[in-house]
């Protein structure tokens, strides 16, 4: 006797087989394999995959282990390094350079924060700075590596870390997961979306004439959106008034030596650059404006500094940044860059995937389609898109570059309300917004406004109550100390070399 409701969904349809649509395939056979539902991707090696997108962040880990992936196993079929944050150079100042480490900053004093320790501290003139205190940082800056819950005794141990990986072998990987698990994989080109009397979608058609249906639809066609976008003519909140980028050039390079331990993001002249080291390469990719920077420019500017040989032709992607106003719409679900698309420079396009497939599950519909589940979804998931825009823009917003007319550019941008309020809240007494599942915890937001050079005005008041000796003996202490536990680490190559060697 089955145990389905009779209105259960029957058979979901993925169109698109890069990061995204094989992410969701995972995902969504893990929790179908015991049989209810047919799953079914549609792909087309000749259209192809974006290919990048390969610097992630710590949740990336908990997607792997809620699949049963093993991390060690995964990261050797990846060729993954380790990323224990995010180097930016020359956002405020050229010149200037700050880490946004994962993981905690510093230990709690009592009840208290210890960022506000911190402050108060620093209202005192004590000369340390905040990352002296952050494992993740002292360890990306010496290149060291290490599991930081192997290392719970010691300082080390509030680190976190996520990976850098081959987006094309991270794709392979989940497809044979999810091939093994029933997922039917068919390769051709849709030509046709073909859509029931109420504007739902009933089923693809192929080029060569064969015909898919289903209940349920996930576009995954990338930057084509096109179930999503040129079926259902769901509408696009551009929001490239506030982040310049709408271009990007990739290359990959040979590594020159060991590879570091976090992802390089190095202002330019018309936006950024990037470099992620892999085992077996290095990903480089440098954003810009074209508004401001040719292509020849911005492939020179790119060639310009690359640390090894380059393996391919640079390759130049267009994008458009901003999100879908809603992402569920009638019986289609938009997942990756069908959806929307915020540039690179923390890493969350992946994770919002995995997001995507999370928050569908808990809302997951039957076939009456309840707009309530839909409502739900669409709220949440934007507000996530909002929040890492505003983390974004902030990344530029307080830059007091104005040396070339991107950077005068970007100083004249609108800034988002909702930044603004996060902003003054900030300022006021160094306190951040209060939120459920917030994507980017206090130590993230804390780092960049630091970085970028916005200090509240004051600590909080009721970090007065702790005698200011025991806050500056506690500092004076503490810095040393994880830097001689970070010392005795072996490094990053090291660390890949023994643990997970290439197969
Ligand atoms: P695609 O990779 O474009 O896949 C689309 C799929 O749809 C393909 O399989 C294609 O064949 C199929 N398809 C399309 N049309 C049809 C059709 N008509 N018929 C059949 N099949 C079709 N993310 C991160 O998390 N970290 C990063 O560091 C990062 N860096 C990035 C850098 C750049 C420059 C860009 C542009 C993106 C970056 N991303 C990053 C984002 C990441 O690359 C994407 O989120 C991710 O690859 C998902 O892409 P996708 O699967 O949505 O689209």
């Amino acid at each position: 006797m089955s145990h389905t409701h009779p209105n259960a969904i029957r058979k979901i349809v993925i169109v698109g087989g890069g990061s995204a649509g094989w992410i969701t395939a995972a995902m969504l056979s893990h929790y179908f394999q015991a049989g209810g539902c047919r799953i079914e991707l549609v792909e087309s090696e000749e259209i192809g995959t974006i290919g990048v997108g390969e610097s992630t962040i710590p949740p990336f880990l908990r997607l792997l282990a809620s699949l049963g992936i093993d991390e060690r196993e995964f990261i050797q079929a990846t060729q993954a390094s380790f990323k224990l944050g995010i180097r930016f150079e020359d956002w405020r100042r050229v010149g200037d350079r700050y880490m946004h480490p994962f993981g905690v900053i510093g230990g709690p004093f009592g009840p208290h924060e210890f960022y506000q320790c911190w402050l108060r501290a620093k209202a005192a003139g004590h000369p340390s700075g905040l990352h002296d205190f952050a494992p993740g940082a002292v360890m990306a800056e010496q290149g060291k590596f290490m599991l930081p819950f192997k290392a719970e005794r010691t300082l080390i141990g509030g680190a976190n870390y996520a990976l850098h990986v081959d987006a094309r072998l991270v794709a392979r990987f989940l497809r044979d997961y999810a091939e093994a698990r029933g997922v039917k994989r068919t390769e051709g080109i849709v030509s046709d979306v073909i859509t029931h009397a109420d504007g739902s979608v009933a089923k693809v058609r192929m080029k060569d004439g064969r015909e898919i249906e289903g209940d349920f639809f996930i576009d995954c066609t990338g930057f084509r959106g096109l179930l999503i976008g040129k079926t259902l003519e769901t509408p696009f909140d551009d929001w490239s008034d506030m982040l310049l980028c709408d271009r990007a050039v990739v290359v990959q390079t040979e590594n020159v030596g060991a590879p570091h331990p976090y992802t390089l993001s190095k202002a330019e002249a018309g936006g950024w650059r990037w470099r992620i080291p892999l085992q077996h390469r290095a990903g480089n990719g440098y954003v810009f404006c074209s508004r401001f920077v040719s292509d020849d420019e911005a492939r020179a500017t790119l060639l310009g500094q690359l640390e090894g040989r380059a393996l391919m032709e640079p390759m130049f992607i267009p994008f458009k940044t901003g999100v879908r106003q809603r992402l569920w719409e009638k019986n289609v679900v938009a997942v990756g860059l069908s959806g929307g698309f915020i540039e690179p420079l923390e890493s969350t396009a992946l994770h919002l995937i995995y997001r995507g497939v999370d928050f569908l599950l808990r809302f997951f519909p039957d076939r009456d389609f309840d707009p309530a589940l839909r409502e739900e979804y669409n709220r949440r998931m934007v507000a996530d898109y909002e929040e890492i825009r505003d983390f974004i823009v902030l990344h530029y917003c307080k830059t007091q570059r104005d040396d070339t007319p991107f950077w005068r550019a970007v100083r004249a941008a609108p800034i988002p309300e909702s930044l603004k309020e996060r902003m003054a809240l900030f300022e006021a007494s160094g306190v951040l917004r209060e939120g459920v599942d917030d994507m980017f915890r206090n130590p993230s937001w804390q780092s960049v406004m630091e970085g970028m050079g916005v200090r509240p005005q004051r600590y909080q008041p009721l970090v007065d109550t702790i005698p200011y000796d025991v806050i500056s003996q506690t500092l004076d202490q503490s810095a040393p100390m994880l830097a001689a536990q970070v010392a005795g680490l072996p490094s990053h190559g090291e660390f890949l070399a023994k643990h997970c060697p290439a197969p």
